[in-house]
């Protein structure tokens, strides 16, 4: 397996070749995700000793390997290692270096000058700094860097984490911040955000407050770890760890450094200032007496034998957790609580949205923005100003002015406007109204809860025209589940194409599933019914909308994303093409459980990988994939899994995922669509049968009933008792699929399984 950028749809990458210095938890993982985009890069830090020249760069790629820093193992080979004193030269070939290295600003600022005098011109240079001002950076460096240079601020861990804020200067050339910013979300799939040249940027910042006066407030008014976390954790749509929860996380050491540099850096009147958690005496003992939290397995939190405790600041000694009330979701109605958990609620609540509007001018241009770093940066569920809107800013805001607190400009003029968001936008930081665009060939479904009207619409699926003559037949069910009014929807979608558009998209802008295939509360009721003719009759009425949907005159692009599990990973495997997102979750776990793929999903996969008469190695591989219930871990991993074809390309940026699949789904019809014909696949046979057989039996865990599983799918996927190469239709295979999902699902020990994945949503061993 090879990642190479031809396996990836969307616009030419602004860059073609990256580097990234300093091969440190950032700088590896941002390396990672670059390699897993599919871009050669260098990754250098300083020479290592006793002859390992290159030890710390490549410490810093085994970690990544070991950490699942990159999508797939093969991305490691897009990476070079070396070091800043013999391979510096090699950064002339970069188009954007990334610096990663230690947050000291002399130490950056001497690299620099190295790069200078190496790199290409109009290439970029960022870096990663969290705390640095850019004007500090670029100070006494020549014109050319000040014009190439941005600050490219990723989050922990660049895999995962989505945010980048994009900090340029008054002397960074546009086309540099445009490089830099499109890179990182076409080729890197992140959300770069523009904060400006202020201490801690935009997440920090509000993130640094909230959390300080989480903290301090909890302790002024008396509330234990366990009440603050559950009064200031789910109200406020922040994960659940709360506030002291997620000190233990961030690490009880770096508030002297993290906090303790940003109130530096800011006025004395600035309300970090006022809080001053740097300076509290109770974290001061913490850190002196190496509670720094999960690292050091203890902090406001432990866990001692088995048994959870709390940190009692005042007495500096553990005690037994205790659960504090749940404080409900209704935010507005925890603060109106009267108590010790309204009242703190309130504080933290008004503290955040006064900070926030108060320094919204001073570091960002909307109030978008902000909202978007605290989702993508601090994992809140909505950021201060949407959370501001859904409690109500007209009461906020009589609220503060009942206490008798100044109410800052923006705050006031989004109570005179009924909130920071209006129907058709939002605000500038400075209250002016801002109707955002959809960017130039993005593709935004209508909202249902607004009232669009689809093209036809059933309980779990809409019809939408996407525009250019493509449709997008959106599954919107909880896990969009695939009940009978998708398989209804699909029906007529099917009939409908043909007159008024030249193809079809199947996606979703649900954060999570493509689809989780059928509820299995749904199936084990059927099966408890005992009606197996109704449950053959559903499989086919399933089988034959899906191969409808496959023989269809017209092109149909699945845009998979996130979990395409079973019946939804069957639905991707008969479209003409798939467009994945890169961390796509797809796969059959079902059969762990004693469900088959019956919707077809032997057939298409065996065809997938290739004509059918697959090697063994190749079926063998295919069969032990499903037996195991593997999900990918990626899209490459699906790539490996056999569920993308080779013409099956994969998007990095999630938000692009619709345009792209759309995009790919005009090419096919422009390129005169014709469908496949029905297909024959050339069988292993029994004999090939009997070799999968001898490796299910050879696996040391495998149970009876794992046995019995896998000669069912051993009978389908070789051919049922055909001869070894003998012509098998697609049809024929279906039929195989039937039988053998009937023929397991009538077993006492299989309905145990599907009853117990119904309930806990796990697969039983038995
Ligand atoms: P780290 O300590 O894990 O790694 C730093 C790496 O840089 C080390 O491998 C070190 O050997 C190397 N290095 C030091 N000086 C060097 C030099 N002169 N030339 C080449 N390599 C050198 O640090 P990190 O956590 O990866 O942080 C790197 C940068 O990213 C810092 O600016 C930090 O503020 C920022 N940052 C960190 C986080 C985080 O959560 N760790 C998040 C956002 C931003």
């Amino acid at each position: 397996m090879k990642i190479q950028r031809d396996q990836f749809s969307g616009m030419t990458p602004a860059i073609d070749r990256a580097a990234v210095i300093g091969a440190g938890s950032m700088g590896a993982g941002i390396a990672a995700q670059f390699a897993s985009a599919g871009i050669p890069v260098l990754l250098l830090d300083i020479p290592g000793q006793d002859g390992q020249r290159n030890g710390p760069a490549e410490a810093g790629l085994q970690r990544q390997l070991k950490t699942g820093g990159f999508m797939h193992p093969a991305a490691a080979e897009c990476i070079t290692i070396g070091n800043t004193e013999d391979d510096l030269a090699l950064l002339a070939d970069a188009d954007w270096i990334v610096e990663a290295i230690v947050e000291k600003p002399d130490i950056k600022q001497a690299l620099y000058a190295r790069i200078e005098t190496v790199r290409k011109d109009g290439s970029v240079v960022s870096s990663n700094t969290s705390t640095l001002p850019r004007a500090r950076l670029v100070s006494g460096l020549p014109p050319r860097f000040d014009r190439d240079f941005v600050i490219t601020h990723f989050f922990n861990p660049p895999r995962q984490m989505q945010l980048v804020e994009i900090i340029s200067g008054p002397g960074t050339a546009p086309a540099t911040t445009a490089k830099a910013t499109l890179a990182a979300e076409n080729v890197l799939g992140k959300t770069p955000v523009m904060a400006r040249d202020t201490p801690g940027f935009i997440a920090n910042r509000i993130g640094c407050h909230w959390l300080a006066v989480g903290v301090i407030e909890a302790f002024r008014q008396g509330l234990t770890p366990e009440e603050a976390d559950a009064a200031a954790g789910r109200p406020f749509t922040v994960p659940g760890t709360g506030v002291f929860g997620l000190m233990d996380l961030v690490g009880i050491d770096l508030v002297p450094t993290v906090w303790g540099g940003l109130e530096a850096m800011l006025p004395p009147t600035d309300e970090l200032n006022v809080y001053r958690l740097s300076q509290d005496p109770a974290l001061a003992a913490m850190v002196a007496a190496g509670l720094h939290g999960r690292k050091t397995k203890a902090g406001f939190y432990r866990t001692q034998n088995g048994v959870r405790e709390t940190y009692d600041p005042a007495s500096q000694t553990f005690r037994p957790f205790r659960p504090a009330d749940p404080a409900g979701n209704d935010l507005k109605a925890l603060c109106e609580t009267p108590g010790k958990a309204g009242a703190y609620a309130w504080t933290v609540l008004s503290e955040v949205i006064l900070y926030a509007s108060t320094v919204a001018p001073e570091i960002a241009g909307d109030i978008a923005a902000i909202d978007t770093a605290m989702r993508l940066g601090y994992n809140w569920g909505k950021g201060p100003f949407a959370l501001a809107d859904s409690v109500g800013v007209a009461w906020i805001a009589q609220r503060l002015a009942s206490e008798g607190r100044a109410i800052p400009p923006l705050l006031a003029r989004a109570a005179a406007l009924g909130g920071f968001y209006t129907q058709d936008g939002y605000l500038s930081t400075t209250g002016e109204a801002i109707r955002p665009d959809l960017k130039a060939g993005m593709v935004s479904l209508p909202s249902r809860a607004a009232g669009a009207a689809a093209l036809l619409s059933t309980p779990s699926a809409s019809l939408w025209d996407i525009g250019d003559g493509v449709a997008c037949l959106e599954l919107h069910a909880k896990r969009a589940v695939l009940d009978p009014s998708v398989f209804d929807a699909l029906d007529r979608t099917i009939a409908q194409i043909p007159t008024h558009f030249q193809a079809l998209v199947i996606g979703s802008e649900d954060p999570r599933a493509f689809s989780t295939g059928t509820d299995p509360n749904l199936l084990a009721a059927l099966i408890d019914s005992g009606d197996f003719a109704a449950l053959e009759a559903t499989l086919r009425c399933a089988q034959d909308s899906l191969f409808a949907l496959k023989r269809s005159p017209f092109p149909v692009v699945a845009a998979a994303f996130g979990q395409t599990l079973d019946g939804g990973c069957e639905l991707i495997l008969h479209c003409d093409a798939i467009v994945a997102h890169a961390e796509l979750a797809a796969g059959m776990p079902g059969v762990k459980s004693g469900l088959l793929p019956a919707w077809g999903g032997c057939a298409q996969s065996l065809l997938r990988s290739g004509s059918g008469a697959l090697p063994p190695e190749a079926l063998q591989r295919l069969f032990a994939g499903l037996l195991s219930g593997q999900i990918s871990g990626s899209a490459h991993w699906a790539r490996d899994m056999g569920i993308l074809a080779p013409g099956d390309t994969i998007t990095m940026n999630r938000a692009h995922l619709l345009a792209d699949a759309k995009a790919r789904a005009i090419v096919l019809a422009k390129a005169g669509y014709r469908p496949p014909m029905p297909a024959s696949l050339s069988v292993a046979g029994q004999a090939g049968a009997a070799i999968l057989m001898d490796w299910a039996n050879a696996q040391p865990d495998g149970t009876n009933t794992d046995k019995t599983i896998a000669a069912h799918l051993a009978t389908v996927l070789t051919g049922g008792n055909a001869e070894k190469g003998a012509s098998v239709s697609e049809d024929a295979i279906r039929t195989l699929e039937r039988e053998a999902f009937l023929g397991l699902v009538r077993l006492p020990e299989i309905q145990a399984r599907i009853a117990h994945l119904a309930k806990t949503g796990k697969a039983l061993k038995n």
